[in-house]
């Protein structure tokens, strides 16, 4: 019994001289070498491998877990950490977060703080109109390349706000020729004005309550915007073929003295929508359009929206 003590004893003091514990570093099926010390590797590995800024970092691992595998080896054998890390590298994933400024939900760039993004959100919208200003957002957004895709501040101020004065000019472009929210997308037809809204003329007793454009004999009339037909068809009260539209919110649009009728009542239009021909039917000395916007009844300036 003493004996198989003092032979296992022997044995373990010959095997610590000759040899040493070290862990056998695996990624995937490849070995790739040996640490001597597996806490202190992996404190390393998370300190100089991965990136661990909460702020700009939303995750950032290794996408190969490595195994390790305690392991005798003799004295000489020399351990690579450095070395390991350095393979490491290659399969760590780290994904970053960014923020994309955003105009009416399309990205226009992408900068790499929220305090950034927030600070070029505010600088744009205490300078533009508040109807543009309102579709300015910002979205958290994540990627692996933020380097090619982040924009430096200033540059990315500079052509936003380009984009937005675009959007500002067509905004108040439509704001033009908007009544009461209604949108005069379309003119009815291209011409020459030949009587403006208010004018005295020997044809009239009264002060015109609209506007005439002269056209051709069957030029195409379209409507002004979206709306229903309320009626269309003869008048006798001097306009002679009257299309009448309704658009909502009490605006009414009137196109007068046509040739040819082609829609009904109760039809849906859009702007653009083919209505009638020009013509010279009713009361009329040549070939024109009368038309005439009302709100709630009473005719308006048709040029303060349309022909502006
Ligand atoms: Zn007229």
């Amino acid at each position: 019994m003493n004996i198989v003590v003092i032979a296992l004893f022997a044995i373990t003091m010959i095997a610590i001289a000759k040899y040493k514990p070290v862990y056998k570093v695996t990624l995937g099926d490849q070995e790739i070498g040996y640490v001597t010390n597996r806490f202190e590797f992996e404190k390393k590995i998370n300190n100089d491998l991965l990136e661990n800024d909460e702020e700009t970092v939303l995750s950032s691992e290794i996408e190969v877990k490595p195994q390790y595998e305690l392991k005798l080896v003799a004295h000489s054998t020399q351990t690579n950490e450095e070395e390991i890390l350095d393979t490491m590298e290659a399969s760590v994933k780290t994904i970053y977060k960014m923020y994309a400024i955003t105009l009416d939900g399309e990205i226009t760039e992408y900068v790499e703080t929220l305090e950034e993004a927030e600070i070029l959100v505010e600088t744009l919208k205490g300078q533009y109109i508040e109807e543009v200003t309102s579709k300015i957002g910002i979205t958290e957004v994540y990627t692996e390349n933020k380097e090619e895709q982040v924009t430096e501040y200033m540059l990315a101020k500079v052509s936003t706000g380009d984009l937005v004065r675009e959007v500002v000019q067509e905004e108040e472009e439509k704001q033009s020729h908007t009544l009461n929210g209604v949108y005069f997308a379309n003119k009815p037809v291209t011409g020459r004005i030949s009587s403006r809204f208010g004018s005295k003329e020997s044809i009239r007793t009264h002060t015109h309550k609209g506007i005439d454009i002269a056209a051709p004999n069957g030029t195409p009339i379209y409507a002004a915007a979206d709306g229903v037909i309320k009626s269309a068809g003869m008048n006798y009260g001097g306009y002679g073929n009257l299309v009448i539209i309704d658009h909502g919110n009490g605006i009414e649009t009137y196109y007068g003295h046509c040739s040819k009728i082609y829609v009904k009542a109760g039809q849906s239009v859009t702007a653009g929508t083919k209505i009638a021909a020009v013509g010279s039917t009713g009361r009329s000395t040549g070939n024109h359009l009368h038309f005439e916007i009302r709100q709630n009844g009473t005719q308006i300036n048709p040029q303060k929206y349309v022909y502006n």
